[in-house]
């Protein structure tokens, strides 16, 4: 249960958001949140997407390159490789003391030096830092014939998505908590719990049960196969919350950048206030 302090407006309600762990796998985690609102659930979801910091490939300097990509193709597959990201020991290069110009608490070098025949994966970009490496060595970057040969050096740097897409940390997406009703009207039990593409029904004895609330995805399918005698809402106050992370950052991770960017925009919003005072 978090206590989310209290709602703005009203000086005595005191609103609790409460947050409940429903799956959670390598690919995504999913929540269930109770006492919020899609217009906060948004402004959460635009900052993971926009202002969480994660690391990327941003400038490339090419030695050689006798592929048959041209080197503005090459740079931008590089950009886009998934790059474990360490946020504890890089800055933005905004807020680094070098205020701006690459040094090695805001700038990685990595490098790339491989001759063909052969394709040349994620995996074979060396890294100055180990923690700081490719997460799917296998990406494919150029396809080398024989005596062709790429040669460069690459800058990494922290930053978030709203520069460039390539260094947004993931998704986070979210639906109303669904809330099904079923009337005593329903006559084809059996149709409806086999149209469901979630299996959120069950049928036993011709009798029509819910089984798996959480797994509705408001499709309405049912609604359509019941004629109207299953009702379905999607809740204004819970959700389902899904976080997929893209893999330079930990679901865990990201909902820490996200309040950490929450935080430096209040603070800019109360900076601001305090100059029209
Ligand atoms: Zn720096």
């Amino acid at each position: 249960m978090i206590d989310a302090g209290k709602k703005a407006g009203s000086e005595e309600e005191e609103f609790k958001m409460e947050v409940k762990l429903l799956s959670q796998d390598k690919a995504k985690v999913k929540v269930v949140v109770k006492g919020s609102t899609a217009a906060e659930l948004n402004a959460y979801r635009r900052t993971i997407v926009n202002k969480v910091l994660a690391m990327a490939i941003d400038t490339v300097e090419i030695v050689q390159n006798s592929s048959a990509l041209y080197d503005e193709m090459l740079a931008h597959r590089l950009g886009l490789v998934v790059l474990k990201t360490d946020a504890e020991s890089y800055f933005a290069r905004a807020e680094c003391k070098c205020k701006g110009v690459g040094c090695a608490r805001c700038t990685l070098d990595l490098t790339l030096d491989v001759q063909g025949p052969g394709i040349v994966y994620a995996e074979q970009i060396k890294s100055k830092d180990p923690a700081v490496v490719p997460v799917y060595g296998k990406t494919p970057i150029a396809k080398l014939l024989e005596g062709q040969h790429i040669k460069l050096t690459a800058q990494a740097i922290l930053a978030p998505g709203k520069e460039h897409i390539k260094f947004s940390p993931g998704l986070m997406y979210y639906q109303g908590f669904p809330q099904i009703k079923i009337g005593a009207g329903v006559k084809n039990a059996d149709a409806i719990a086999e149209i469901c593409p979630t299996g959120v029904f069950e049928s036993k004895d011709k009798k029509l049960k819910v089984k798996n609330t959480e797994a509705c995805v408001l499709c309405m399918a049912c609604v359509d196969a019941s004629k109207g005698e299953v009702e379905v809402k999607g809740s204004d106050t819970d959700f389902i919350v899904t976080i997929e992370p893209w893999g330079q950052l930990s679901p865990i991770q990201m909902v820490e950048g996200l309040v950490d960017a929450l935080h430096k925009d209040l603070d800019a919003l109360g900076e601001e206030i305090k100059k029209i005072k």
